[in-house]
């Protein structure tokens, strides 16, 4: 498994250029790659999902996979179905039950015999039709004959008509009867089924007996004619994928758990006033493998029955986000550019630059140093777009600057909206772009999964009633006071020589025998202001440098620089540690016209920004705290005291890196 990549041409790799973002293939194009036909060689990484699969069609286990969306688990669902044995394939019956027309019988023979039944039972109730239809004219010419005769034709030809009509409607109705419902039919089935049931309501999940207007009256559908199978029973044999799975109302995650545990499931309506709810065939056949798919959170949603289930009798597996980027990976990326373009039929094959943009947004992506995205189906997603641009235009390749416009064009729906948010705010001017403000400082974060944003923090100091606190306002409460709490042990030995720490006289009056508190920012309040960002979740210990420089800012009322923006955590050292989604934040930083952006320096791999705003910015990696507030405050003489100030207090590491 996880084929090699084969190249048409003869010099397939070329050793020396293996480290080269295609991993040293030597192709114009993605017409030179070989995509492999079988789905389990098409799928890249997720190495311990592809076992888990192997095993469990070996043994005939369940899987459940968790994972991110679009990182291959219905496409190893389907993978699987392709390895289970075709032989074992059965077709499913429906017969009248002449006992009780609402107990449909059920009859399982091989694949492809039930199409032969059901052609033999149409031919004989043919014959038979043929038979009554004779007898029939008989009557109807000599019931014309006998009206011609008395000269009142007119009349008495429309009450034959009607009796012509009744006749035939009666009559098909017993042949149909005699005709049973092919429920479930395999005979052009080359692999094992496959049946995606996700988001399926119950009738489609369970299956579900028609609904029939006329009930009675010799003009009803026979009700085992009605009878519709459900994914369950079409996947009898197979594979049955339900992606989301927590999204399956509770009944029915129960029902599919009798399914799974019985390997049967016997058919009724599933709309309770309808006439197919008095209808229950025998039971159906269900002897498919369960592969349940959703996110983490589909797993604390599901049926807690269903879960162990599917623990007990097979498999759990989570699927990697990212791969470790190799060269033989990056072929592998190539050969999945050549797949989209096979698999789509009307994509112009990329120019190897044009596939070299894609495995560089692959990096990307991955938000990880030294890796590739997993989620290939927003990748696959670009490709697409990339060559039908091409397309559009007639062109015989789809290049590399096709795969950039289409970048843009892609954008999600978080990145459209930050966009439109770093527009309207440059409009009110709240991302202020220049000079130096006291206490302000331009914070970044991240929205939704790919989406930078500046977000300002603002910090004031006033003197306190009581004991000094910290007061935040605006969306992120929480975790503003999180920032502070990591920072304050810094900002506490930093302000020693400024605030008094002695006991105020008001402090046994209220407090007591309490002790006094060992912070320095007694008698002060500290208020912090995040200025909103609308909706969406806003990773929170990534602006503690930037709480901690505006809280510097104010204390010692030195003003920051707002031409620059910063994200990075604060240890309570003062050391900066890593965040994530750095190239997204430093892209935000560009587009609202900010100059410089500070990054933890341990971040420093992770910055892919694209080439258009490398010009726009100067990034400054950093790994401590005075390291950040030497680049952000502005006003020299007081600014370097404090920084000067701030070195001896949290040692002294970096003077290394500080020439100065
Ligand atoms: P999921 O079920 O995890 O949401 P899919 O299996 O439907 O994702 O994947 C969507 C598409 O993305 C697939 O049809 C396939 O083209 C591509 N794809 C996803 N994962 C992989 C993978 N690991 N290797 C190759 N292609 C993949």
């Amino acid at each position: 498994l996880g084929s090699e990549v084969h190249v048409d041409s003869e010099t397939e790799i070329d050793e020396d250029k293996e480290d080269g973002l295609l991993g040293g293939l030597q192709i114009d194009s993605s017409a030179d790659i070989q995509v492999p036909d079988r789905l389990v060689d098409q799928v890249i990484g997720q190495d311990h999902a592809r076992d888990i699969i192997l095993k469990a069609a070996k043994q005939r286990r369940h899987v459940m996979m968790i994972g991110s969306p679009g990182t291959g688990k219905s496409m190893l669902a389907k993978a699987m179905s392709q390895l289970l044995p075709k032989e074992e394939l059965q077709d499913v019956l429906v017969y009248h039950n002449p006992d009780d027309g609402n107990e449909p019988k059920v009859r399982t023979v091989p694949a492809g015999k039930g199409e032969q039944i059901v052609e033999a039972h149409k031919e004989e109730a043919r014959k038979r039709n043929q038979m009554r239809s004779f007898l029939m004219w008989i009557i109807i010419a000599v019931v014309f004959g006998y009206a011609i005769l008395i000269a009142q034709a007119l009349l008495l030809g429309i009450i034959a008509a009607g009796i012509i009509y009744l006749a035939f409607k009666y009559m098909s109705r017993g042949s149909d009867a005699m005709v049973p419902n092919l429920l479930v039919n395999n005979a052009d089935q080359q692999v094992a089924p496959f049946e995606d049931a996700t988001g399926a309501h119950a009738g489609a999940l369970l299956g579900d007996v028609r609904h029939d207007p006329f009930q009675s009256g010799g003009m009803e559908t026979p009700s085992h004619d009605r009878v519709e199978a459900g994914a369950i029973h079409k996947a009898n044999k197979g594979v049955l994928f339900v992606d989301e799975i927590n999204t399956l109302d509770i009944r029915s995650q129960q029902k599919l758990m009798t399914a799974i545990q019985e390997g049967e499931f016997a058919i009724t309506g599933q709309s309770e006033r309808s006439s197919g709810a008095m209808v229950q065939t025998e039971p159906v056949p269900t002897d498919f493998i369960m592969v349940a798919a959703g996110n983490l959170d589909a797993m604390e949603n599901m049926h807690p029955a269903l879960r162990s289930r599917i623990k007990g009798y097979g498999y759990e597996v989570y699927m990697d986000d990212t791969i470790e980027d190799s060269p033989e990976m990056r072929r592998k990326y190539a050969r999945f550019v050549a797949q989209e373009v096979r698999n789509d039929g009307r994509l112009p094959p990329f120019t190897d630059e044009a596939i070299e943009e894609i495995i560089l947004e692959a990096r990307r992506r991955a938000g990880r140093k030294g890796h590739l995205t997993l989620e290939f189906r927003s990748l696959g997603g670009l490709v697409r777009v990339s060559g039908d641009i091409a397309r559009a235009e007639d062109r015989e390749f789809t290049t590399r600057d096709d795969v950039l416009r289409a970048k843009a064009r892609s954008r999600s729906i978080e990145q459209q909206l930050a966009d439109d948010y770093i527009e309207r705010r440059k409009d009110y001017e709240l991302t202020v772009s220049e000079g130096d403000v006291v206490g302000r400082v331009n914070g970044l974060a991240v929205m939704g999964e790919d989406s930078g944003i500046v977000l300002p923090v603002m910090a004031e100091v006033t003197p306190s009633q009581g004991l000094g606190q910290v007061i935040a306002t605006g969306q992120l409460k929480e975790m503003a006071k999180e920032a502070v709490q990591n920072v304050s042990a810094i900002i506490k030995k930093f302000s020693d020589e400024d605030f008094s720490t002695e006991v105020p006289n008001w402090y046994e009056d209220r407090y007591g025998d309490t002790p006094y508190p060992d912070t320095s920012l007694a008698g002060k309040d500290i208020h912090i202001q995040f200025v909103q960002v609308g909706e969406g979740g806003v990773d929170g210990d990534s602006a503690s440098i930037t709480v901690a420089t505006a809280v510097i800012s104010a204390l010692e009322d030195v003003p920051v620089r707002q031409d620059l923006a910063m994200t990075g955590s604060l240890s309570v050292r003062g050391d900066v540690l890593p965040v994530g989604g750095v190239t997204h934040k430093i892209e935000a930083a560009a587009k609202a016209g900010l100059k410089t952006v500070i990054i933890p320096k341990a971040n420093e791999q992770d910055v892919m920004i694209e080439d258009e705003y490398k010009e726009q910015i100067e990034i400054v990696p950093v790994s401590h705290i005075s390291e950040v507030l030497d680049v952000a405050l502005a006003g020299e003489p007081e600014k370097d005291s404090l920084i000067d100030r701030l070195k001896s207090i949290t040692g002294s590491a970096l003077e290394k890196q500080q020439p100065d």
